[in-house]
């Protein structure tokens, strides 16, 4: 249990064993049949308000009854919850406060049950500590007449309940397959396509905007991403699409890591690649905007990459070696189709001299709030 106890911290980088992480199946019997098609009164909107705890990374929900159906943030009443036990606050002064951000449909209950992303915020007023939305809804203000679009790829891993990775041989086994094959592969190359499917087709009806997906390098590891979206939408979108992750991963009795290096250092790692681009660098030469932000997030590197992972961004530095299709953590270089560098741009812009770049630093665990913040600044 020890053993087991510390693989789970290194994972899901919390002390609690069974906090935050539902690993029970859903009762998908005769009596949940039942319940789940009784009709409601159409007044009675059920939703679901959802917040980043004080991990960083775990999700929490709590529901609420409305009596209409929310068409907008102002028609969503703001919330409070007990911030002691969710790592925000102390128990003597525990009132953390819910404020609505972004409405979602339900995929679970369907329309029109929603999904209200919220910023937490302390007793007095201020951003919590994992608050990290807020100086980014400010910076994505200030940048809009430059159209700022985001991309973001989300990288994960799954569990089975004996948190050994899905589809590797029971007993501490390790894949046969060689993970070369992995990567967008099909039948015993990788494992868990279904929950994948159930995610896509979630997120695709909850109205985020959501690109696709890939199986990725390390069997049992798959690929999400967000956007092209502009401003603060892509973050919360990735966001709602972990939520909707571990919520669905409820259903398989799988758990999701997205931890950067889960598996050591012989397996791959598990990334959250930022593509950004604004008006300037999409039009004609805009490469010469694109190589100057470049130039400005390498000159930064030192101070910036501890905001590219949970907490102070330090197991990011077990996956950022030089192998495995990245750069190392302790410099900064960008490249044209280049996986070995920290910022890649594609070919295309090369060719076309404008288009986009690919900062692919963000480790799977990063927060993109902060890192687009980052990013965006370097044009303000
Ligand atoms: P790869 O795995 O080769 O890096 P993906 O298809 O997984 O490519 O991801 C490409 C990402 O780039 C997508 O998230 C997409 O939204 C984003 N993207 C494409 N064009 C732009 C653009 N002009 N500005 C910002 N992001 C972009
Ligand atoms: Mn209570
Ligand atoms: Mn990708
Ligand atoms: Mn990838
Ligand atoms: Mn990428």
């Amino acid at each position: 249990r020890n053993i087991q106890k510390k693989l789970f911290i290194r994972l899901f980088s919390q002390e609690n064993f069974t906090c935050g992480v539902s690993t029970t199946t859903s009762p998908l019997n005769a009596h949940y049949k039942h319940y789940i098609k009784l009709p409601l009164p159409e007044d009675k909107i059920l939703a679901t308000y959802i917040w980043i705890d004080g991990s960083g990374i775990a999700m929490r929900s709590k529901d609420r009854i409305l009596e209409e159906i929310p068409y907008d943030l102002s028609m969503v009443p703001k919330w409070a919850f007990d911030g002691s036990s969710t790592g925000q606050a102390k128990t003597n002064n525990s009132d953390t406060h819910l404020i609505p951000s972004a409405i979602y449909k339900d995929p679970f209950r369907k329309s029109p049950h929603v999904i209200v992303l919220c910023e937490t915020y302390n007793g007095d007023g201020s951003p919590t500590l994992t608050n990290h939305r807020a100086h980014c809804a400010k910076i994505m203000s200030k940048l809009s007449d430059q159209e700022p679009w985001f991309g973001i790829e989300q990288e994960y891993t799954m569990f089975d309940s004996d948190l050994w990775p899905l589809g590797w041989p029971k007993v501490r086994g390790y894949p046969v397959t060689k993970s070369q094959y992995s990567y967008c592969g099909v039948g015993e190359h990788i494992a868990g396509r279904d929950l994948v499917e159930c995610h896509t087709r979630a997120c695709v009806y909850s109205g985020m905007n959501f690109g696709g997906t890939n199986a990725e390098v390390m069997k049992g590891s798959w690929e999400f991403q967000i956007g092209t979206t502009s401003g603060i939408k892509a973050a919360d979108d990735l966001w709602v699409g972990r939520y909707l992750l571990n919520r669905i991963a409820e259903h398989f009795g799988v758990i999701i890591s997205y931890h950067p290096k889960p598996m050591g250092k012989e397996h791959p790692g598990i990334g959250c690649h930022h593509n950004f681009s604004t008006e300037k660098m999409r039009s004609d030469e805009g490469i010469k905007e694109i190589e100057r932000v470049c130039k400005i997030l390498c000159e930064k590197h030192k101070t910036t990459i501890k905001n590219y992972g949970l907490g102070d961004g330090d197991e990011n530095k077990k996956r950022l070696t030089g192998k495995f299709e990245t750069a190392s953590f302790d410099t900064c270089r960008w490249g044209i189709a280049d996986r070995g560098a920290s910022i890649r741009l594609t070919r295309s812009v090369a060719t076309e001299h404008k288009g986009y770049l690919e900062d692919r630093r963000p480790a799977g665990d990063c927060d993109p709030y902060r890192v687009c913040a980052l990013i965006a600044e370097t044009c303000l």
